[in-house]
């Protein structure tokens, strides 16, 4: 069943709105090669840009590693008066850089606000952490001796990012690099080229006007043939790629092959559990944001409900109902809630989801529905789906890059847990209870398995002075605050002797 209304803005008016906002920038689009910057709002083509070619990916690195040898003999604190720059730039053109994330990922004005706003915390946090790259002093063994260790740049940072966080992810990677005193070569998603060409070139300017090696950063358009020039060459100290679980399947072995370092954030299967105790107006809103918002393409999305048996009816009851009043459409309208997913093709995996989920007895309580396909023939969008499941088979443990709730009830903690934990990615949890044990159970080794663990707030929307990252099958890394930036650093241990005597360590003797 389809429901239409026509209210969308044209290809033609994104197009302007889109040359506008980069005109606004100062960013100009090279246009007219083969490689096409589209918008999921009309699922139409809106200019054909150039993507790198091989020897382009060459040059990039080859630049970015001279630049490397400057850079990391700059001192910290000046390295931060880049990023600082580069976070004032990002205030000023707040409002055009969020048009671009609409217009390429589809996400509606206050989350692609949301967005650039992620893009400003990360900066200021790294200018903070130029100044805070510490090591440790350790007590030696031995007498006349020092034991310290010192943080050292680590070279070229390869970013592969995904159309989903298209610009935030870049920054949490590239703010916390510079600091670190590394060098960036970004591949952004073959989605998201324009705010990609508005990014890189903001960053050039800061580099600019602070009098930073402009190689510090080189942006490389393109397919994943451009990502895998990336991932297999020793010059790229780090690749950071966020993506598909398929990605960093890929990706994974062959940077480990050439004992390259990665650092890898791929899928989620996001669960809440609701128990008894919850708070259920609280639960109903942190549930909606997490499941539908974003049109269920966050890598935090919320994709599992497990629901004390006792208030499962009632919790359904009021999703459905909410479900039922969500305004899907126009990103730009600010009436919207949930704009479009990015392509037909996510669409044709969500319809699939939801009919093998059927087939094996799901039971669809709300949403479904394709909406505006009279007006946008090649745009995607969908109702957020809430569905009801009896067990986690291999669909409810899949991630599907859509805004599709499964539902589960449970009877007691312990197992609630065990449903939580059963599927093979790691990535966001949370439980809503008022009950003190029950949130300290969830949150303890015994609790939830994943890197994040919420109380009483919804899987998505992090901030980024926390790591940022998951287990098992979202690939281990971390990434923004807290102690992320070690993984773009190396360590070195050094032992100062500072007396007149070679003492050995274990008390050997020796001559
Ligand atoms: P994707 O895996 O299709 O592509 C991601 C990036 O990897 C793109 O730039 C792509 O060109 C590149 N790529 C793909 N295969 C490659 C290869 N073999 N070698 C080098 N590069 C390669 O992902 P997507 O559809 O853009 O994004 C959605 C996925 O990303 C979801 O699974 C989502 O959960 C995940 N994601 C994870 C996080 C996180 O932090 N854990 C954040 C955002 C998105």
């Amino acid at each position: 069943m389809t429901s239409d209304s026509p209210a969308l803005p044209t290809t033609h008016e994104l197009r302007a709105r889109a040359l506008a906002g980069l005109g606004n920038l100062g960013v100009t689009v090279p246009e007219g090669g083969d490689f096409h910057a589209r918008t999921p709002l009309t699922g139409e083509n809106l200019f054909g840009l150039q993507a790198a070619t091989a020897g382009d990916a060459e040059a990039a690195v080859a630049d970015a590693h001279a630049a490397f040898l400057t850079w990391r003999s700059t001192p910290a604190p000046r390295r931060g008066e880049l990023v600082r720059r580069l976070g004032e730039l990002l205030r000023e053109h707040k409002s055009d850089l969020a048009d671009l994330v609409t217009i390429e990922a589809g996400k509606i004005r206050s989350e692609a606000l949301g967005e650039v706003q992620e893009m400003i915390d990360i900066c200021d946090f790294a200018v903070g952490l130029s100044r805070q790259l510490y090591g440790r002093t350790i007590a030696s063994e031995r007498p006349g001796h020092r034991l310290a260790e010192t943080w050292h740049p680590l070279g070229v940072v390869g970013v592969v990012s995904a159309f989903n966080f298209p610009a935030a992810v870049w920054s949490w990677n590239t703010a916390v690099a510079l600091a670190c005193g590394d060098t960036v070569v970004w591949k952004p998603s073959e989605l998201t080229p324009l705010i990609s060409l508005a990014c890189d070139h903001l960053l050039c300017r800061a580099a600019d006007e602070v009098g930073a090696p402009r190689d510090v950063h080189r942006l490389l358009l393109g397919d994943r043939a451009v990502g895998e020039r990336l991932v297999d060459d020793p010059r790229v100290a780090l690749v950071s790629a966020t993506g598909s679980t398929r990605m960093g399947r890929e990706v994974g072995p062959r940077v480990a092959a050439r004992f390259g370092r990665s650092l890898l954030e791929l899928g989620g299967n996001n669960a809440a559990i609701v128990a008894p105790s919850a708070d259920l107006d609280l639960a109903v809103q942190g549930i909606v944001f997490a499941a539908a918002g974003t049109a269920g393409q966050r890598c935090t999305t919320l994709r599992r409900l497990i629901v004390h048996r006792d208030i499962a009816e009632t919790l359904v009851e009021r999703l459905v109902a909410a479900y039922r009043r969500l305004p899907i459409g126009d990103p730009f309208d600010e009436n919207t809630l949930v704009g479009p997913l990015i392509s037909t093709a996510s669409l044709d995996a969500m319809n699939s989801a939801l009919a093998r989920v059927q087939a094996q007895g799901g039971k669809v309580l709300a949403g479904g529905n394709r909406r505006l396909s009279q007006a946008a023939p090649r745009a995607a969008y969908a109702e957020p789906v809430l569905v009801r499941v009896d067990e986690q088979t291999d669909v409810v443990r899949e991630e599907t890059f859509a805004p599709i709730l499964y539902v589960l009830t449970y009877d007691t903690l312990e197992e609630a847990i065990e449903l939580h934990n059963d599927v093979p990615q790691g990535l966001s949890s949370s439980i809503f209870t008022r009950d003190q044990q029950e949130a300290e159970i969830f949150l303890s080794a015994a609790g939830s398995d994943c890197g994040i663990a919420n109380v009483n707030i919804g899987t998505s929307g992090a901030e980024i002075g926390g790591a940022f990252g998951g287990e098992k099958e979202t690939g281990g890394g971390r990434e923004s605050g807290s102690d992320a930036w070690k993984a773009y650093m190396r360590s070195a241990t050094n032992t100062i002797n500072y007396s007149s005597e070679l003492s050995l360590a274990q008390n050997v003797s020796f001559l």
